[in-house]
């Protein structure tokens, strides 16, 4: 039988947005879980404006409003109730959408595996567990195994990736080592559901109290999430039982009378990362690439980073369009972001997991301001700077924003909706258009690319005229997963700008410095 084209091991949500973005490229993709059913608890509950415009690329842009709800303040207090800090989250951030969307893991990874099941050229097989891997052949052959009924078969696809969580096995069978940091805590996580609505002010609390560090947060519409840090003097099983739970929850003025209790589960959050994410034709991506302390809500955040980036490295090799070294520039990208995510979470965790008087009170007194802290924007994430970006251009690898533009539509759309999250070579200068040679037009167009102008009476919010005033450029291009390859300061630079692009795709070798860290070949 033919290869699929990609085997993708593992429907959480990193397997199911991959599947998606490879299927609606044309590609033949098999999706295989070893679960049945979906999973039905509640996992992660925040994911940032990138992530949702990652989910916009997936068709799913209408379904957020229904999923999710945004979230305009976190704040951390001491355990005495002084305001520490307080981050803010914009209502529209420069992805086009909220900084900050509370939501239920069930529910988004419900409308993810329907996405994906709308390509005819995405197969998904439940119950089979993916027990081998083989290189052979320019391709790879995987062993699976039902779940049910024990039976083994083999199937042959191009690629595999390995999205398949913290217990990885497609990690194992490719052999990587694993570098944990070994900075991890036992929090008892608990999701409700309140029998009536209440408001909650701020949304997001983090309550920085020695005697129990706990997290108040939004679990998406209708739900809340509590989490209580396990105490040196406490066992996991003190902690994880529904009595205690309940116990816990009194202190917020929630019952059995005034809310169910979902679920209650000791987690052990980890810091640490896959040294290889790829072997051959065989990757990773997700948890089974990195884990990380949950306290800055990126764990499926970074997956689904890494998912939007394979997506069209794969697309471009797979369609011959670029040698397969261009996959070499997944991990040396997501990996660079990725470590940085990760510090960042550990540099939050290290300061609410303080169970000692005294280390809690030099730590308030260092945040003490006597009108309380300003509001700040949340900080935003590294941008790309190894990799396919062009060299010496300060936007390449940043995130690009995304406006709404006028199409004849009320309200006017999100501009990706309109022209897709393929390549663009974005500007707001009708020369720069004009610049542009037939013959790279047609060659930016077979990549998948678009040419789009958005002038002054399509920009209805002024968002591209002010980001490309503020950067003092005329043109960007954009790639599929929203960072800057490159910027063109005028027409006469954009010609220069596309050939960089042509040579980086054609030729990602010479990017990628230093050395790819892909394993033997
Ligand atoms: C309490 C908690 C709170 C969190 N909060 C946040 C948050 O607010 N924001 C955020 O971004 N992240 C958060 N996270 C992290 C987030 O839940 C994970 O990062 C995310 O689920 C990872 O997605 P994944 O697709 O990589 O892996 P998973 O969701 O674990 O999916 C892996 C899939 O692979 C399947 N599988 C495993 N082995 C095999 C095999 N051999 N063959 C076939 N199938 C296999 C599994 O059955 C599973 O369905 C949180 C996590 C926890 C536990």
């Amino acid at each position: 039988m033919e290869p699929w084209d990609v085997a993708v091991v593992g429907l959480g949500p990193v397997g199911g947005v991959l599947a998606t973005l490879l299927g609606g490229r044309g590609h033949r993709v098999v999706v295989l879980e070893r679960h049945e059913a979906p999973y039905p608890l509640p996992r992660a509950v925040h994911f940032d404006g990138e992530v949702a415009r990652i989910l916009q690329s997936c068709g799913l842009g209408d379904d957020l409003a229904e999923i999710s709800e945004p979230a305009d303040v976190y704040e951390w207090r001491s355990g005495t109730g002084a305001v520490l800090l307080r981050f803010g989250g914009r209502p529209i951030g420069p992805s086009g959408w909220p900084d900050t969307n509370m939501f239920g893991q069930p529910a988004l990874e419900a409308r993810i595996e329907a996405a994906a099941r709308r390509h005819p050229n995405v197969e998904i097989r439940r119950g089979v567990s993916v027990a081998g891997l083989a290189d052979e052949d320019g391709g790879v052959v995987l062993t699976v195994e039902s779940t049910t009924g024990g039976d083994r078969d083999q199937l042959r696809a191009r690629y595999v990736v390995g999205c398949d969580g913290a217990n990885s096995t497609v990690r194992e069978l490719i052999g990587t080592p694993v570098t944990d940091l070994g900075f991890f805590y036992d929090w008892l996580i608990v999701d409700v559901v309140l029998h009536e609505p209440r408001v909650f002010d701020p949304t997001n609390l983090q309550v920085c109290d020695p005697t129990r560090p706990t997290t108040v947060v939004s679990g998406g519409p209708g739900r809340r999430r509590w989490e209580f840090m396990r105490l040196p003097d406490e066992t996991v099983e003190d902690l994880d039982d529904a009595a205690k739970a309940w116990s816990l929850l009194e202190a917020w003025d929630v019952t059995p009378e005034t809310a169910t209790l979902e679920r209650h589960a000791v987690y052990r959050f980890h810091a640490r990362w896959a040294d290889r994410w790829r072997r051959g034709h065989v990757l990773l991506a997700g948890d089974a690439a990195h884990l990380m302390p949950p306290f800055a809500g990126q764990g499926m955040c970074s997956g689904l980073r890494d998912a939007a980036n394979l997506a069209w490295k794969l697309d471009l090799v797979l369609r011959g369009r670029s040698p397969d070294a261009l996959l070499d520039a997944y991990e040396l990208e997501r990996e660079q972001n990725v470590r940085a995510v990760i510090d960042f979470s550990m540099s939050l965790g290290k300061v609410i997991c303080v169970t000692d008087e005294a280390e809690a009170a030099e730590r308030d007194a260092l945040f003490a301001t006597p009108d309380g802290p300003e509001l700040q924007p949340v900080p935003p994430l590294p941008g790309i700077t190894t990799g396919i970006v062009a060299a010496g251009d300060p936007l390449a690898g940043q995130l690009v924003v995304q406006g709404r533009v006028a199409d004849g539509a009320d309200p006017p759309p999100l501009l990706d909706d309109v022209v897709g999250a393929g390549w663009l070579l974005m500007t707001v200068d009708p020369t720069v258009v004009a610049a542009v040679p037939d013959d790279l037009r047609t060659w930016f167009e077979d990549e998948g690319g678009t040419l789009v102008l958005v002038d002054d009476a399509a920009d209805v919010d002024g968002t591209y005229r002010d980001w490309f005033s503020a950067n003092g450029v005329a043109a960007v291009v954009q790639r599929p997963d929203f960072a800057a390859f490159g910027s063109a300061a005028g027409p006469g630079e954009v010609v220069a700008l596309i050939e960089s692009l042509r040579a980086a795709l054609r030729d990602p070798a010479h990017l990628l410095s230093p050395t790819p860290t892909g394993g033997p070949r």
